[in-house]
C-alpha cells in the first residue's frame, strides 16, 4: 500500500464519519461572501431602489446581506447608489477609508458608473472609480432591485474566487 493510497483510505474514513476537511482560508471566504454588511448610505434616486431591495418584496435578507450599518466601522460593503458630486467625493472617500479590510465597493447605476446623465457637468464625478476601487458595476438608471441583488451575488462569486477579482487599486 503506497502512502497516497493510505491517505485516501484515511480521507474516506473521515468522510464516512461526516468529517469535512478544508482550509481556514476557504471557510473565511465562504463566511465573508455570505454575510456582507452594507453601509447605510445613499446619494440620489438609485438609493430608493437600494432601500426597496432590502424591503419585504425583494427581501435581500434571503442572501444574508440585509444588515445595513450606520457606522462605516461596522460595514464591509459600500454601495455607491446615486450621483457622486465633487462636493461629496471627499466625505465618500473618508467613509470608505473608515471601513475595515477586507472591504468592497459596488457602483450602482449610470451616475456611479460614469456620471450618467450628468457626466458633462462640472460638478459631477464621471464615475466613482475615479476616486475609489470598484468591484462590481451595475448598469441602469436606476437599476431595479433585482439588478442590485444580481450585483451582490456577482460580488459573492468574486470574494469566493479571488483569482477573478480584478479591481483598480
Ligand atoms: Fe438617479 Fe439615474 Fe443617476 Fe440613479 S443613475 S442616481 S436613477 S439619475
Amino acid at each position: 500500500v503506497t502512502k497516497l493510497e493510505s491517505q485516501e483510505e484515511q480521507d474516506n474514513d473521515l468522510l464516512q464519519k461526516n468529517i469535512i476537511l478544508t482550509s481556514l482560508d476557504t471557510v473565511l471566504k465562504w463566511a465573508r461572501s455570505n454575510s456582507l454588511w452594507p453601509l447605510s448610505s445613499g446619494l440620489a434616486c438609485c438609493a430608493i431602489e437600494m432601500m426597496s431591495a432590502a424591503a419585504a418584496r425583494f427581501d435581500l435578507s434571503r442572501f444574508g446581506y440585509e444588515v445595513f450599518r450606520a457606522s462605516p466601522r461596522q460595514a464591509d460593503l459600500l454601495i455607491v447608489a446615486g450621483t457622486v458630486t465633487w462636493a461629496m467625493a471627499g466625505p465618500l472617500k473618508r467613509l470608505y477609508e473608515q471601513m475595515p479590510e477586507p472591504k468592497y465597493v459596488i457602483a450602482m447605476g449610470s451616475c456611479a458608473n460614469s456620471g450618467g446623465p450628468f457626466a458633462d457637468s462640472y460638478s459631477v464625478v464621471p464615475g466613482v472609480d475615479k476616486i475609489l476601487p470598484v468591484d462590481v458595476y451595475i448598469p441602469g438608471c436606476p437599476p431595479r432591485p433585482e439588478a442590485l441583488i444580481h450585483g451582490m451575488l456577482e460580488l459573492k462569486r468574486k470574494i469566493k474566487n479571488p483569482e477573478i477579482a480584478r479591481r483598480k487599486s
